[in-house]
Parts: C-alpha cells; sequence; structure tokens
C-alpha cells in the first residue's frame, strides 16, 4: 500500500528550484533509502513533505488524503513523523522524559525499550550524558510513539561509528517489518542499500535513478556514476 506519495514536487530555496518534478512512493512494511550527493536537494524534500519547507507547487498525498496545505503540526497528526538531521533532543531532560513528548495515548514507550533495550537501562538519564548512538536511538523512539504511518529519517548515522550505525539500520528495518513506511536519506549508501527495499537516487533536485536496493548493491560502479552525474540523462530500473 502507497503510504506517502508525492507528485510532481517543486521547491524553491530562495527562489532557485532546489527539487524538481519530484515524484516519490513509500510504502507499508518498506524502506525507501534516498542516495545522492551533497546538496541534491534530499533534505529540501524531506523538509517539504513534513511541512517545515514551503512546497512551490505539487501534491503530498498520505494514505491517499493530500496533506499539502496542511501546517506540520496536522501533518504529523495525519501521520508524518520526520526525524531531522542533528538528533535534537532535549538535554537536560532524562531519556523517558524526552520519550514521552508528544506520545500519542495509544502509545507504550515499552514498543521503544523493546527495539532499542539499550535505552532501558538509561531511561532515568539527562539525554545529554547518552552516546551520539543512544541519542539517535531516543529521537527515532520519539518519532514512533507519536504513531507515525510513515518516518522520514535524515542522515541518522552523521558523526556516528559504523558500528553504531549498523545497529541503527537493524532498529529502522524492524520498523518497516512491523508494518511503517520508512524513508531513510543516509550517507552510508551501502549499509542503507543492504537493509533497504526501494531505491532512488536523487541529483540536482531530480530522481535519476529508481529501483531494487539489492540490484543498486550489486552495481557499485552505477551508484558512483547516479552520484556524479556521469551517466547523463535519468534512467528508471524495472
Ligand atoms: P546534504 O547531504 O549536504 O544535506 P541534500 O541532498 O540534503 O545535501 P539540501 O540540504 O536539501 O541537499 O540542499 C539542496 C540545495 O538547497 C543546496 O543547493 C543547498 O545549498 C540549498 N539549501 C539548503 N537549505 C537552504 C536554506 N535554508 N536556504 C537556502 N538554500 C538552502
Amino acid at each position: 500500500m502507497n503510504v506517502l506519495e508525492t507528485k510532481g514536487l517543486v521547491i524553491n530555496r530562495i527562489g532557485i528550484p532546489v527539487v524538481r518534478d519530484l515524484n516519490l512512493i513509500a510504502r507499508a512494511g518498506e524502506i525507501s533509502v534516498l542516495l545522492g550527493a551533497n546538496g541534491a536537494g534530499k533534505t529540501t524534500l524531506l523538509e517539504g513533505i513534513s511541512g517545515v519547507c514551503p512546497v512551490a507547487s505539487g501534491t503530498i498525498l498520505v494514505a491517499g488524503n493530500d496533506v499539502g496545505k496542511l501546517k506540520p503540526g496536522q501533518r504529523a497528526l495525519s501521520g508524518i513523523a520526520h526525524v531531522e538531521q542533528g538528533r535534537t533532543i532535549f538535554g537536560t531532560m532524562t531519556t523517558e522524559e524526552n520519550l514521552k513528548v508528544g506520545m500519542h495515548e495509544d502509545s507504550s514507550l515499552d514498543e521503544v525499550y523493546e527495539l532499542f533495550p539499550e535505552l532501558l537501562a538509561r531511561r532515568d538519564v539527562a539525554s545529554m550524558m547518552l552516546s551520539g548512538g543512544e541519542q539517535q536511538m531516543v529521537v527515532i523512539g520519539r518519532a514512533l510513539v507519536g504513531r507515525p504511518r510513515v518516518i522520514l529519517i535524515d542522515e541518522m548515522s552523521a558523526g556516528l561509528a559504523p558500528v553504531v550505525v549498523s545497529r541503527l539500520m537493524k532498529g529502522v528495518r524492524r520498523l518497516a517489518d512491523q508494518g511503517l513506511a520508512v524513508v531513510l536519506v543516509e550517507q552510508f549508501a551501502n549499509l542503507a542499500l543492504e537493509i533497504g527495499d526501494r531505491a532512488y537516487v536523487m541529483r540536482r533536485g531530480s530522481i535519476v535513478y529508481e529501483g531494487d536496493c539489492a540490484t543498486l548493491m550489486q552495481d557499485p560502479e552505477k551508484l558512483h556514476h547516479l552520484y556524479l552525474g556521469d551517466l547523463g540523462e535519468a534512467e528508471t530500473a524495472a
């Protein structure tokens, strides 16, 4: 089922289009991996979907409903969770207090502790004392207890050791296996392709490749060319 669908999305930054006529689908139970070089427009796309950044034109559907005119808070209520870059936690609040911010009444913290048991022992610790990986778990856990349909995750691995990133990736895979739609923006392309289902590569505001993660992972040279733009024209795999 298509949980999130963008059609012909255009987003400008200081009057210049940085997302152009963009179509993307995120399905329940799947991780859609969004790759691309710095400045390709990935963060802007996620910000446009969640409402942080205004959209110039195009449609954003969540479970078939057009949410493009809603404010960010209303979009969150419609089922969009956005884990932004930079691990925004409330440093003096404990792990548990952070997790309770924006918690849906039908949610329980048990689901977070089941996903990331590491946090259970750290529940009463001020979150500024947590490691970078634990802080990222808190931010993802906080998104989860808002009961989203789709979770947009931007560069969760920034500044973390590969072993920690692998641990987080396993958690994200589990979220999708539980039925969530996930859109994952990631610089560690191989780790993301390993756990992902659908791959999108973005260049200069447009999708230049769409296909299975497994297929793309088997062709690192192609991935390299897609990032750098050596292939020229946009292409789409079946
Ligand atoms: P990165 O991996 O570096 O975050 P990205 O693919 O997420 O790259 P964006 O951050 O969305 O790309 O940036 C797309 C373009 O928009 C870039 O040219 C960037 O300089 C520009 N841009 C991003 N944020 C702003 C802003 N707040 N104001 C003006 N221009 C911006």
